[in-house]
């Protein structure tokens, strides 16, 4: 997977992103990740990116044309090599519209990132993340060039370049062959809408805390049927608004709430 980084600080972005378990998919040409500076497409005499914005306001706004410009000579990068790749490569404006690069705009205003949009965006071949700065861009390239708006959480961040590495980051983690097989293969929150279990690693015993029984017994069935449990238990008290969403058994559902209610003086103590 190829994911391309428009931004005005590609050595934030890069230097964030080299390193551990992406750096290495990177090595290991599983990912390609690149930061297009858009600075380098602003074609005038102090090559300014950003200007005052129509109708006052505090802050700055990041120009339309630079923007477009970078996009445009990335767009024409990723067609050319796609072309080379593709022996059936058709140039008919059909075949190269359909082919066009998702090109996510990094804001506050756009749907919240999760990770069911991750899968979604771990099955493209290039994803294009524009990362805004200063009060953001010009609405006439965003409304020409954006396929898509997300957001990583409702607050508002000095620029894109943080939520573009957050998105990367969760994105390149499922595409094949980054994690190892057996880790990838795990179960992990947010799978089923269910938070992860409970872990727990040497030693047996730690500030007098022992790892729970179940888990030194070998017995696979018995540890599978906590771990459900406990998923379940987790997602109740810490993400009630998943579990409403999770396909629990009717035996699952029968379950919590007995554990509910005998538990319920407890949350409240
Ligand atoms: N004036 C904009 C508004 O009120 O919606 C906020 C601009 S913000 C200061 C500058 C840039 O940071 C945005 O263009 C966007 O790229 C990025 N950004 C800020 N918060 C973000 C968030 N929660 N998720 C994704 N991107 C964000």
């Amino acid at each position: 997977m190829n994911f391309h980084i428009l931004t005005l600080f590609p050595e934030m972005v890069m230097n964030g992103l080299n390193t551990s378990i992406i750096g290495r998919a990177v090595q290991a040409g599983l990912l390609s990740i690149e930061a297009v500076n858009i600075r380098d497409y602003a074609f005038n005499k102090h090559q300014s990116v950003d200007d005052y914005p129509y109708g006052g306001g505090a802050g700055m706004l990041m120009q339309a044309e630079p923007v477009y410009l970078a996009y445009e000579a990335l767009a024409e990068r990723i067609r050319s090599r796609r072309a080379g790749a593709r022996a059936d490569f058709s140039s008919s404006d059909n075949t190269a519209e359909e082919r066009r690069p998702r090109v996510v705009y990094l804001s506050p205003q756009g749907d919240v990132f999760c990770q069911s949009m991750a899968e979604e965006l771990a099955k493209e071949e290039d994803l294009i993340l524009l990362c805004g700065h200063y009060e953001g861009i010009d609405e006439r390239v965003l409304e020409e060039i954006v396929t898509d708006y997300v957001s990583i959480g409702d607050y508002v961040l000095t620029g894109g370049e943080l939520p573009a590495m957050v998105m990367v980051d969760a994105i390149s983690r499922l595409v094949p062959g980054v994690l190892h097989n057996d880790v990838s293969a795990e179960f992990e929150s947010f799978q089923d809408n269910l938070l992860e279990y409970p872990q727990y690693s040497r030693p047996e015993e730690w500030h007098g805390k022992k790892v729970p029984p179940v888990l030194l017994s070998g017995h696979h069935a018995n540890i599978e049927k906590w771990r459900r449990e406990q998923s379940i238990i987790r997602t109740y008290e810490r993400r009630p608004d998943l579990l409403e969403k999770s396909a629990l058994t009717d035996k699952e559902k029968k379950w919590l709430r007995e554990w509910a209610g005998q538990n319920s003086g407890e949350k409240n103590d």
